[in-house]
């Protein structure tokens, strides 16, 4: 066997194309359809739709799902239309995508971000109580990965502070806690459809919920502010267009077919890979049983110690696996409080309390995650056979041998 790694030129450990996305002359058909029937946009011919909302909230077990242009505007629809004011505090993690942030600034509101749990990298529920002040009106808390946050606690604090709940779900589709479907238990529950997550039709998003009141809202701001009953020409709020297209829906119903069966593989293979992971000294897979019954591990990630790697670098290590054919990367490479936007406070018109200052937060589990520890494997690396784990298993520990010997 020759152990030269490949990142000197010897061979790789898995040589194969990890494709997303994965389709069928299906999704041809379905968009040609589309296409020939002329009838492209929404809300004038919004049929089809209509018809993938309500089949999304069906399987999500919820009253309704809203569709909308993207990931980050749905997570916007259900902030404002859960009547933050200007000023009032939403609790987030630092570790995750910017919109999660962005869309709170937007609104006019603070972000405080809280650290994430060593264990799971989810947001650590103890450490919420301790940042919820007079001004705090909401929680998002994130599904990092795929692995469903600790619900039953989140829920319980929000409801002892009166604040409410917006699970961003965009690496949770299908993924469930404790059998229900992700998205499904806050107030307000939003998906991404960009190229990227488990379910695409390239840009795209989702809200689900239960609450009548917020659906309606939603559904007035992205439709520029219109209302149920009201006239083409009548905008009671400040909305905007944010519909979503017939062609991407077609794409959607398509491509959901196959959510339900790539979802059990991902779980499976992750469990599996866990496993082997488990045995490789410096090696740690996040920790499971939270409440997750079914992970989507949009991203499979462990925790790297350098340690056991004759001190290599994460990100060294990282390219290293890259480059053995694992579809893999050091992931976040710093915390988001750390963006120039929040250090140099470059809000543009938003209305930022002069007070916040984001140089003085500090998230020492969050910094780990970033600097030293978390590796990343993307989640159309988990869809192949059991076979392709054991390989990712067997790169590590041929990088492992190649450096500590
Ligand atoms: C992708 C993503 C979003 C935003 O979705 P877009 O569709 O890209 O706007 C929000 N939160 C998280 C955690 C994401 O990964």
């Amino acid at each position: 066997m020759n152990n030269r790694l490949a990142i000197n030129g010897g061979p790789k450990t898995i040589s194969k194309n990890f494709d997303w996305p994965v389709f069928s002359e299906s999704e041809v058909y379905a968009v040609s359809e589309v296409v020939k029937s002329g009838k492209w946009g929404n809300p004038d011919c919004s049929d089809l739709v209509k018809e993938f909302e309500n089949e999304f909230a069906a399987y999500c077990g919820t009253k309704y799902a809203l569709t909308c242009v993207n990931g980050s505007v749905a997570l916007r629809l259900a902030l404002i239309a859960s009547g933050v004011r200007p000023g009032d505090e939403v609790i987030i993690p630092p570790y995750t995508f910017i919109a999660t942030t962005s869309i709170v600034l937007e609104a006019n509101c603070v972000p405080v971000f809280v650290d994430i749990d060593p264990g799971t990298y989810n947001i650590d529920p103890v450490k919420i109580e301790a940042a919820i002040t007079r001004r705090t009106k909401a929680i998002i808390p994130v599904h990092f990965a795929g692995q469903a946050c600790d619900m039953d606690r989140i829920m319980e604090i929000a409801e002892k502070h009166n604040l409410k709940v917006i699970e961003d779900a965009c690496h949770g589709h299908w993924a469930e806690y404790k059998g229900k479907k992700l998205g499904s238990i806050g107030d307000a529950g939003c998906f991404s459809f960009q190229s990227s997550k488990n379910l695409t039709c390239g840009e795209g998003g989702m809200v689900i919920t239960n609450d009548e009141v917020l659906y309606d809202m939603m559904n007035s701001l992205r439709n520029v502010g219109r209302v149920k009953g009201g006239q083409w020409y009548e905008h009671h709020y400040l909305g905007c267009n944010y519909r979503m297209t017939q062609l991407q829906v077609a794409l959607l119903s398509t491509q959901m077919k196959n959510l339900p069966e790539q979802t059990r593989k991902r779980h499976e293979n992750g469990t599996y890979l866990n496993s082997l992971l488990s045995d490789i000294k410096g090696i740690k897979p996040l920790v499971r049983g939270v409440g997750e019954t079914l992970h989507s591990y949009h991203i499979y990630i462990f925790r790297y110690n350098k340690a056991e790697f004759n001190n290599l670098p994460k990100a060294e290590f990282a390219k290293m696996l890259a480059a053995e054919g694992v579809p893999s990367f050091m992931g976040y490479p710093q915390p988001l409080y750390k963006q120039p936007l929040f250090q140099k406070k470059n809000f543009m018109c938003y209305a930022i309390p002069d007070y916040v200052d984001y140089t003085k937060v500090s998230c020492p589990v969050t910094e780990k995650a970033c600097y030293e520890e978390a590796v990343w494997i993307l989640q159309h690396g988990m869809l192949g056979p059991k076979e392709d784990m054991d390989k990712f298993a067997e790169a590590i520990l041929k990088i492992q041998k190649a450096v500590t010997t």
